[in-house]
C-alpha cells in the first residue's frame, strides 16, 4: 500500500478536510443520542409535556440532518480524491506506453495491458474512496464516543476500551490472510484477459492449425483459475465480516448487561446515562465494523496497486526529447546516424544494431539493404525516433533527436511501415490523421489520387465513407501500404521513412508506388527499406547492413563493384523482376 498511501496522504488539504469532517460527524452522532436519549428521559421519567421538549426535538432534527449532509460531504470528498488518483495512473500507464511505442506494443499482451489500465485502474477506487475516509473516521469517532462514555460511566468505558482492539486485531489477521489473495486475483484476471484477446485475434492461425478446441480449454481453465480466485477473495471477506458482527455484538451484549445489573439490582446509574450508553455503544462498534469492510477493499486495492506499480517501475531506455524547434525553412533537414547502437536487450545473444554511421544529406535517397532479420525495420525504428539508440544518437541538421521537441519532430516525419495500421473508422477519417490539421474533403481526395488509390475507394459502394479497420472492411497489404502513401501526401512531410513491401507487386501497382514515391522525394529527405531494384538503383546511397553491422556504405554502382556479397544479395533478392 505503499505508493497508495504517499498518494492519498499527498493530498494534504483533502485528508485535514475529511479530519475536520469526521470530528463534525462524530459530533452529530454524540447529540443524536444525546436528544433521542433526553426526549425520552423526560417524556417517560420527568412526564414533560410536549411543548417542553420542542426545542429538544428540533436539535434532534438538526443534528439528524447535519448528519447525512456530512456523511454525504465525506463520501463526496472520498470519491474526487479516488478520481484523482486514478486519472494520475491513468495518465502515468498511457504516458508509459506512449514514450516507449515500439516496446509497449511489442511486450506483453494487450489485454493484459488494457486490464491493467482499466480494471486495475479502477480497483485502487476503493481504497481512496472507502478506506481511507474510513480510517480516518475510525480514528476520529469511535475516541469521541469513548470519551463521552467514560464521563458517563467508566465501567462501560472500560469494557469499550477492552473489547475494541479485538476488531482491528482480527483485521490485521485477515488482512495478512487476503493480501496474496487479492494480489493474486488481480494477476488472473489480467491473465484472463491477455488470454482472451490475445485468442480473439489469432483466431485465424487458430483454427488453421486445429488448435481452436485446444486454446478454448484454456480459456476456460484461466476463467476458472479468475473464478477460483475471486470467491476465494470473498470468502475470506464473508467471514471476517461475520467475525466482526460476532464480536461487536458480544461486546454490546456485555455492556449492556453490565449496565442493566447496575441500573436494576445496584440502583447505580442514572436512567440517562444508562440510555445514553446503550444508545452510543452500538455506534461505537459500528464505525470499527465499517473500517473491517473497508479495510478489505483496502486491500484488494493494495493488490492492484502493486501491479500498477510493477507496471510502471519496469525501467526501460526510452526516447528524451527536448525543447528545439526543428525550423523547417525551405529545406528538408539532414541526417546522420553518429555511431548508433541498439540492442533489444542486455542478455546476450539477441539482436543488436552495431556502430552505424552515416551522414544523410538534404534531398537524398538512402536506401538500407540487407537480408531478412538483418536489422533494416530496427534501424528505422532508430531513425524515426520510435526508440531510443543504446549508444550514439541520430542527428537531425546537426544537433541530436533529443534536442527538438517531440512533436516538432513528429510533424516533419511521415514513417510508411510495412503493416500500417488502420484504426476502426472511415477511409477518409484513416487518410486524415496524416494531415497536420483539418483537411477538407477535396484535399483527402487529391492525396488519394496522387497515392494511386482513388480508383479503387471510389470503386467501393460508400467510397470514402466505407469503414475500414477493426469493424469494417479489410484492406490488402498494398492497399493499406498506398493509403498510408495518402497519409503522407496529405501531410507532405519533409523526412519520409519507407519500409518497403517485400511481396511481389502486380506492375501497375509497382508504377503507382514508384510514381508515388518519385513524387514525395521532391520535397523530402528519403530513407527507404528497398527491395525493389528501381528503389535501389535510384539511391543516391545504400547502408547494407549485415546482421546488425554497417557492412558497406556507397552508390549502388560502387558496392556492385567493390561488394561481392552485396552483389549476391541485390541479384538473388532481385530474380528477375523488372527494373
Ligand atoms: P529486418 O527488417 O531487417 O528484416 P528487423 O529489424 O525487423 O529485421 O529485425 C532484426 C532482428 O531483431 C531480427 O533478428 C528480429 O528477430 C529481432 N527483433 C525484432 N524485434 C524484436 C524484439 N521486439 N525483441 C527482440 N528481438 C527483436
Ligand atoms: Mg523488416
Amino acid at each position: 500500500m505503499k505508493h497508495l498511501s504517499k498518494l492519498a496522504f499527498g493530498q494534504r488539504k483533502v485528508i485535514l478536510t475529511l479530519f475536520i469532517i469526521s470530528l463534525i460527524i462524530g459530533g452529530t452522532i454524540i447529540g443524536q443520542a444525546y436528544f433521542f436519549v433526553a426526549i425520552v428521559d423526560r417524556i417517560f421519567l420527568d412526564q414533560q409535556s410536549f411543548l417542553d421538549i420542542v426545542p429538544l426535538l428540533a436539535g434532534l432534527l438538526l443534528v439528524l440532518a447535519g448528519r447525512a449532509g456530512f456523511t454525504w460531504l465525506h463520501g463526496r470528498t472520498g470519491v474526487k480524491m479516488a478520481a484523482r488518483a486514478k486519472s494520475h495512473y491513468r495518465q502515468a500507464i498511457i504516458q508509459k506506453f506512449s514514450r516507449n511505442p515500439i516496446q509497449a506494443s511489442l511486450k506483453g499482451q494487450s489485454g493484459r495491458k488494457v486490464s491493467v489500465l482499466m480494471d486495475s485502474v479502477d480497483e485502487i477506487d476503493g481504497y481512496f474512496s472507502n478506506y481511507v475516509p474510513q480510517m480516518i473516521q475510525t480514528a476520529v469517532i469511535p475516541l469521541m464516543i469513548l470519551i463521552v462514555v467514560f464521563t458517563q460511566h467508566i465501567y462501560s468505558g472500560l469494557i469499550m476500551l477492552i473489547t475494541a482492539p479485538f476488531i482491528p486485531f482480527f483485521m490485521a489477521i485477515v488482512g495478512v490472510m487476503t493480501k496474496k489473495k487479492s494480489e493474486e486475483q488481480m494477476e488472473k484476471l489480467s491473465a484472463f484477459s491477455g488470454k482472451f484477446l490475445d485468442t480473439l485475434q489469432g483466431l485465424t492461425t487458430l483454427k488453421l492449425f486445429g488448435r481452436a478446441q485446444k486454446q478454448k480449454d484454456e480459456i476456460e481453465k484461466s476463467s476458472l483459475g479468475f473464478r477460483d480466485a475471486t470467491m476465494g477473495v470473498l470468502k475470506v471477506a464473508f467471514i471476517s465480516s461475520l467475525m466482526l458482527e460476532f464480536i461487536s455484538m458480544l461486546s454490546i451484549g456485555l455492556i449492556a448487561l453490565e449496565i442493566a445489573i447496575r441500573l436494576v439490582v445496584y440502583e447505580s446509574i442514572p436512567f440517562f446515562s444508562a440510555f445514553f450508553i446503550l444508545v452510543l455503544a452500538p455506534e461505537f462498534y459500528l464505525t470499527l465494523k465499517d473500517f473491517g469492510s473497508a479495510f478489505h477493499t483496502g486491500r484488494g486495492s493494495s493488490g492492484a496497486a502493486n501491479q500498477l506499480a510493477e507496471e510502471l517501475n519496469e525501467t526501460e531506455s526510452y526516447v528524451e526529447w527536448g525543447e528545439g524547434k526543428l525550423s523547417a525553412g525551405s529545406k528538408p533537414p539532414s541526417l546522420e546516424l553518429d555511431n548508433v547502437q541498439f540492442s533489444y536487450g542486455k542478455e546476450e545473444g539477441l539482436f543488436a544494431l552495431e556502430n552505424i554511421q552515416a551522414t544523410i544529406p538534404a534531398y537524398s535517397q538512402t536506401a538500407i539493404v540487407g537480408r531478412s532479420g538483418s536489422g533494416k525495420s530496427t534501424l528505422l525504428h532508430v531513425v524515426a525516433g520510435l526508440i531510443q539508440p543504446s549508444e550514439g544518437r541520430v542527428k537531425v541538421n546537426g544537433e541530436a533527436l533529443s534536442f527538438y521537441q517531440e512533436h516538432e519532430w513528429f510533424k516533419e516525419v511521415s514513417y510508411i511501415s510495412q503493416h500500417p495500421y488502420l484504426f476502426s473508422g472511415t477511409i477518409a477519417e484513416n487518410i486524415a490523421i496524416g494531415g497536420r490539421g483539418s483537411h477538407s474533403m477535396n484535399d483527402i481526395k487529391a492525396a488519394a489520387q496522387r497515392a494511386g488509390i482513388a480508383e479503387l475507394i471510389e470503386s467501393l459502394e460508400r467510397g470514402y465513407d466505407t469503414p475500414v479497420g477493426e469493424a469494417g472492411r479489410g484492406l490488402s497489404g498494398g492497399e493499406k501500404q498506398r493509403l498510408a502513401i495518402a497519409r503522407a501526401f496529405l501531410k507532405r512531410p519533409s523526412v519520409i521513412l519507407f519500409d518497403e513491401p517485400t511481396t511481389g507487386l502486380d506492375l501497375k501497382t509497382e508504377r503507382i508506388l514508384q510514381e508515388s514515391m518519385k513524387d514525395l522525394s521532391k520535397t523530402s529527405t528519403v530513407i527507404t527499406v528497398a527491395h525493389r531494384l528501381h528503389t535501389i538503383k535510384n539511391a543516391d546511397q545504400i547502408l547494407f547492413l549485415d546482421q546488425g553491422n554497417l557492412a558497406a556504405l556507397g552508390p549502388h554502382d560502387v558496392l556492385m563493384e567493390s561488394h561481392p556479397e552485396y552483389r549476391e544479395m541485390v541479384q538473388l533478392q532481385q530474380g528477375g523482376t523488372p527494373a
